[in-house]
């Protein structure tokens, strides 16, 4: 069973695989897990470019593969457009907003509560409400300093598997496998983004760090927004 399975010290497969090895690798491991999980294996859509391609991987395993999106009121236009166009071409993948009232400019005053609220309790419900019990995501560890410790399979929650079939791979990769397949992407990369956030909280920024431009000028800069560190089925509000 793909859980009980130590899948670690991927860092060094980094460098040994090529490409068209990490390419095969991921499809394993989506493969596999569908085997296992079913209706309850399902893709967590970000809309960047890491989804597009995790996303891409998923539909050759099967076209029955489900997705949610997590929105919030700060995606910037761009980001709005396509997830039209990406959920007009996949009616599979539901969408998740919390429109709750908050406090002005919390993005500012505490980015860890805006992303709370407005990203992580989202991502709770569509795990209740699409009776996720694996879920996909696009995480890669070589995207910045929080993200080096992640494995390509994981249980942060009892019952409720993380696969990360693409962990291992480069940024590069990335756009050589939607380049590759001429997989649409956010338009937001051409004007120079490198990752994608709420529009206050991303910035353009250059570096080794591809995650630099996220919460800059907060203590959150470069970080996460809480999805992948806190718990998602048994938490306290
Ligand atoms: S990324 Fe910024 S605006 Fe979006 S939820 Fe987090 S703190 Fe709020």
């Amino acid at each position: 069973m793909l859980v009980q399975e130590k899948i670690e010290n991927v860092a060094k497969l980094v460098e040994k695989l090529n490409f068209a090895e990490k390419v095969e690798r991921s499809l394993e491991l989506i493969e596999r897990a569908y085997e296992e999980f079913g209706e309850g294996l399902v893709v967590a859509n970000s809309l960047g470019k890491d989804s597009s391609v995790v996303w891409h991987l998923a539909k050759r395993v099967s076209p029955n593969i489900r997705g949610f999106i997590v929105t919030t009121r700060f995606k910037p236009p761009e980001t709005k457009q396509f997830m039209a166009d990406e959920v007009s071409r996949y009616p599979e993948l539901q969408v998740f907003c919390n429109d709750e009232e908050i406090p002005e400019k919390l993005y500012e005053t505490n980015p860890d509560r805006c992303c709370e609220i407005l990203k992580v309790r989202p991502t709770r419900q569509a795990v209740k409400e699409m009776g996720v019990s694996c879920w996909i995501t696009g995480l890669r560890c070589t995207e910045g300093r929080t993200r080096t410790n992640f494995k390509e399979v994981e249980e942060l929650d009892k019952g409720l598997i993380k696969l990360n079939p693409i962990l291992i791979w480069y940024e590069r990769e990335i756009w050589q496998y939607l380049a590759l397949n001429q997989i649409p992407v956010n338009p937001l990369y051409a004007k120079g983004y490198r990752s994608l956030g709420c529009a206050p909280c991303t910035k353009i920024a250059q570096g080794v760090d591809e995650r630099a431009g996220r919460w800059i000028g907060t203590s959150k800069c470069g970080g996460e927004c809480g999805i992948h560190t806190k718990p998602l089925l048994d938490y306290q509000i």
